[in-house]
């Protein structure tokens, strides 16, 4: 392959060729091939031979081209499938960690090198933050649990009488399984009962074709925090399903954009309770938000905190020091109100689900219908729908959407690890962004005794399963034999993506072609062993 550099090439082949680097991502993504892969550089410790690798963007990064979210999909949905209707106790064990954890781990290293470097040259490190954020988000994925950093600062102590109560809801004795009751039928067949419970945030004013009726009077301001506090909920609620079903719960769920743009929330959980039990507990649950108050706009326009490198911001007319996070934390007594309650909606659905049936399969495809859309992916985007999508982007302009949002400055109070060039409005924190309209959590949520296999090992299976198909085996790879390093962009050893994808897609398809033959020549087998039907 040739790339448009070439100066031997004729100029009529040159001009030509961005018209084909667009038809050959068509034809990477017909192949399922990475249109965005990420280059690495792999040094292997054995043979001292180093080479680029191109890892597919769904591995590292947290935007995925439209294959990796497809491939993430259906990865996803082996793993809902594996867990749902288990009959044995997962076994856990932390696993040694992977090749991928390692190398994750190390990028992880470099961009906090990168990041605390332009801190310390002052320069914005909202884009190394988000990707570092990012990272620990693919780190859990792979499979370690906590975060890479571990937590160095000691969490703060609350006040008991701030600790929010237990809802008043039926607590049964808690047993020390994962697995749900089963049933036996007068002809022996046993029965794994299970449900798929779909719930959703209240109604913030009547809608019509999913849009307000009248848009003055429809709460985006409590739409916007239920959004930005959405998976907090929905811990509780998990919390409070355990306490009443007195067995360890394990759930598969997503996150899932409403047509009126509330996150609502489909869970499969293992083992069944009363419908009416289930109601009973989305009802009761709540979560508060202890935070500073942020209704009281106390700087805006041009009159805006300034910026002093000893005391942090300070009022612009009086020169008094703005409360820092921690500060404004303590100052809530024991008579403030949370900033924010949120509560299900009443709509709550239960539906119960058997093992191995079309409807178990049904709800698995429906779990995963949404995750390669991003929450703002409005559904039909009509225009009404536009106008209320621009809303409730605007109401969520000025909400603080974690304790370092830069927004804490228009209500007074610095916010968490202040640093200068802050401006309320101005956060590029994910939640503020069309593309996820408040919720900037996770969209799979599972449990950690879901199924006995993190998403990095349902991978591994993956892959395992074409390599014996290929008649190959997986060498075992010795932990400590490769160190992975970002490469610099623009690295003159990366060859153009054209290549890089064609490349890819060559190696697709022979083993596809592989393949078949395989399947070919195993269904041949299988022939002549089956005894002919009469
Ligand atoms: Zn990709
Ligand atoms: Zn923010």
């Amino acid at each position: 392959m040739t790339h448009p550099h070439d100066r031997a090439l004729p100029r009529a082949v040159r001009q030509a060729m961005p018209i084909a680097r667009d038809i050959l991502e068509e034809v990477a993504k017909q192949h399922g091939v990475c249109i965005r892969p990420v280059p690495l550089r792999r040094l292997d410790t054995i043979t001292g031979k180093s080479e680029i690798i191109d890892v597919p963007c769904g591995a590292v990064l947290d935007s995925k081209c439209p294959p990796c979210a497809k491939r993430n999909r259906q990865l996803r949905m082996a793993q809902c499938r594996e867990g749902w209707h288990l009959d044995t106790e997962p076994s856990i064990t932390p696993d040694e960690p992977n090749e991928e954890q390692r190398w994750l781990v190390e990028f992880r290293a470099d961009m906090q090198a990168k990041r605390d470097a332009a801190e310390q040259a002052g320069d914005d490190t909202t884009d190394l933050d988000a990707v570092l954020s990012g990272l620990d988000d693919e780190i859990n994925n792979a499979g370690m649990r906590g975060s890479v950093t571990g937590s160095a600062v000691p969490k703060r102590t609350r006040s008991t009488r701030r600790r929010q109560d237990a809802p008043d809801l039926p607590k049964r004795k808690m047993t020390n399984t994962t697995l749900g009751r089963t049933f036996t039928s007068g002809d022996g067949k046993t029965y794994r009962p299970s449900l798929f419970v779909t719930l959703t945030l209240p109604s913030y004013g009547k809608v019509r074709n999913s849009v307000p009726i009248d848009p003055d009077t429809y709460d985006y301001r409590r739409a916007a925090r239920d959004a930005l506090h959405f998976s907090k909920l929905v811990d509780r609620f998990v919390q409070n399903l355990r306490r009443v079903a007195g067995y360890d719960v394990q759930y598969f769920a997503a996150v899932e954009p409403q047509k009126r743009l509330a996150p609502h929330l489909h869970m499969a959980i293992r083992g069944t309770l009363p419908r009416a039990e289930i109601k009973q507990i989305a009802a009761a649950t709540y979560h508060q938000v202890w935070w500073p108050q942020a209704d009281e706009v106390r700087f805006d326009g041009d009159h805006l905190p300034v910026w002093d490198e000893e005391a942090g911001y300070l009022d612009p007319a009086t020169g008094e020091v703005l409360p820092t996070w921690d500060e404004a934390l303590d100052a809530l007594d024991e008579d403030a109100e949370p900033l924010h309650v949120l509560r299900f909606g009443e709509q709550v659905d239960v539906q119960g689900v058997l093992a191995g049936t079309p409807d178990a399969d049904q709800c698995i495809r429906y779990l995963s219908k949404y995750l390669t859309k991003s929450i703002g992916d409005t559904l039909d985007g009509g225009q009404a729908q536009r106008e209320h999508a621009t809303r409730m982007l605007d109401a969520l302009r000025y909400e603080p959407c974690s304790p370092t949002c830069p927004n804490w400055l228009r209500y007074g109070v610095q916010p968490k690890s202040a640093k200068p060039g802050m401006t309320p409005g101005h956060c590029r924190g994910k939640a503020h962004k069309p593309e996820h309209l408040g919720y900037a959590g996770r969209r799979v949520l599972v449990s950690r005794k879901w199924s006995n296999k993190t998403l990095a090992e349902h991978k591994q299976d993956r892959r395992t399963w074409v390599l014996e198909a290929l008649g190959q085996t997986d060498e075992p790879t010795d932990l400590h034999r490769y160190i992975w390093r970002p490469v610099p962009a623009g690295d003159a050893n990366v060859p153009p993506l054209a290549v890089r994808l064609l490349r890819s897609v060559h190696e697709r398809q022979r083993w596809r072609a592989h393949l078949r033959e395989l399947e070919a020549r195993a269904a041949g087998q299988d022939l002549s062993a089956i005894p002919q039907a009469a």
